[in-house]
């Protein structure tokens, strides 16, 4: 097989992290050492640093990488973006979709690329509202864009399976940059574009 897919997790991490997740499920009266349990703690720990890994990941080089010269000044949208994230406040899942416009200003990028700056800012410890100005501000040093936007909507598990318990709301953040801030046609027309997917 040509194709080889590999996972490296750190050692010593894992088992630090391993530890700890013992002593958790121990503290939640459980029994660690129970059949379905056994590899829990260092399940838990691999799962953790994969969720995680975004903050070994450079956005803006993954921009760079695939950024070419191009005169087109058309809008480009990329939207339903599927990301799933880790609230700080919690560490409990909230997941939805990204919608990313820009204008170029010389410059285009690879389209994946963009879907992959929503993961390297999704797999950390986040909140949504920086997570949409981290993705915008990634997409402006790469592309220098006439104007940039993004949107995210996203259901939070923290406030669906405990505290309020409100299991259908969502929450909508957006941040908006030069042309697509402030030319009110052009705004107007991105969020037209997506407009079918939000809720
Ligand atoms: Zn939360």
């Amino acid at each position: 097989m040509a194709y080889h897919k590999t996972e490296y997790y750190d050692k010593e991490t894992t088992e630090g992290l391993a530890d700890a997740y013992t002593k958790i499920i121990q503290l939640l009266g459980e029994d660690p050492q129970r059949e379905g349990l056994l590899k829990t703690p260092d399940r838990m720990a691999k799962a953790m640093q994969f969720m995680t890994q975004g903050y070994a990941q450079d956005a803006v080089a993954v921009l760079n990488s695939a950024r070419f010269e191009e005169a087109v000044s058309e809008m480009v949208i990329v939207k339903d973006i599927e990301l799933y994230s880790v609230c700080e406040h919690h560490l409990v899942p909230f997941y939805g979709k990204a919608h990313i416009a820009y204008i170029p200003n010389g410059y285009i990028t690879g389209l994946s690329k963009l879907a992959r700056v929503v993961d390297i800012y999704a797999r950390r410890l986040q909140v949504q509202e920086r997570m949409t100005t981290q993705i915008l501000d990634a997409i402006i040093e790469s592309l220098n864009p006439l104007g940039a936007a993004v949107v995210i909507e996203a259901r939070h598990l923290c406030m669906m399976m405990r505290g309020v318990q409100k299991q259908n709301s969502s929450t909508t953040t957006s941040a908006f940059h030069g042309e697509l801030l402030n030319n009110h046609v052009t705004r107007n027309e991105f969020l037209k574009l997506i407009s079918s997917r939000l809720a």
